[in-house]
């Protein structure tokens, strides 16, 4: 077993989860640092320096959502949330006060595998500065440049569609709630005209997408956003 692999800080008061976590993460070279109170959570999170938390929002002494809050206020550290099924508000709500991502319970190792991938990846290009270029599949998008390519041919987008697309390509991979996007892409005052979203993504998926009624790209998170596939085991 590996020591030197990410650092993951455990906040959840499930044992069986905890345990679930212990093994699944040690084996692919984790990590892990538990804890199973808000309060410590924070403590944990200042003082061991994890490279990323996975977090339960029903904690015994308080809610997961205030944890995000308080580490937001000096920590970038990608935060991906454990949440128990059909809770699209928690979800929401946890993704606007800053989480990277969230898993809905029960979940299988290889998606939360796959999900700390993307997360770590983010957190370290974020940190170098790197131009976003996208580049799965048929799709490719290079955000300096503007161009955007299906099957090796250019596609031309309008400004606004263009800014969604850049939007979705900055959090490849990530859940990006319709807030999120109506505030990147519109502005803070756009905030609840969740049917520019509609027009605009229905759109995009016009021109981006094959056709087939699955979209392969730009993938609906129902009731919580959008993500864009990333590759590999996320979908
Ligand atoms: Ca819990």
């Amino acid at each position: 077993m590996s020591t030197d692999g990410p650092k993951v800080l455990v906040v959840e008061d499930e044992q069986e989860i905890r345990r679930f976590l212990r093994v699944s993460l040690g084996h692919s070279g984790y990590r892990l640092v538990e804890t199973a109170s808000a309060k410590d959570a924070v403590l944990q999170a200042a003082t061991q320096q994890p490279d990323l938390m996975i977090l339960d929002l029903g904690l015994p002494d308080g809610d997961g959502l205030d944890v995000i809050r308080e580490v937001r206020q000096w920590s970038a550290m990608p935060i991906v949330v454990l949440s128990a099924r059909g809770q699209e508000q928690d979800k929401v709500r946890a993704l606007d006060e800053g989480a990277d991502d969230y898993l809905t319970k029960p979940f299988s190792v290889g998606e939360l595998l796959a999900r700390l991938r993307v997360a770590l990846r983010h957190a370290a290009q974020s940190s170098d500065g790197k131009a976003a270029i996208y580049d799965v599949g048929d799709l490719r998008v290079d955000v300096a440049s503007r161009q955007v390519h299906v099957r090796n041919k250019e596609v031309h987008l309008t400004p606004t569609e263009f800014r969604l697309l850049a939007t979705l390509v900055k959090h490849a991979g990530k859940v990006v709630t319709h807030r999120q996007l109506l505030k990147e892409v519109w502005g803070p005052q756009s905030v609840q005209e969740t049917q520019y979203l509609r027009v605009y993504m229905a759109a995009l998926r016009q021109k981006i997408e094959s056709g087939d009624s699955v979209p392969r790209y730009l993938l609906t998170e129902p009731g919580v956003g959008y993500r864009l596939y990333s590759g590999g085991a996320e979908r």
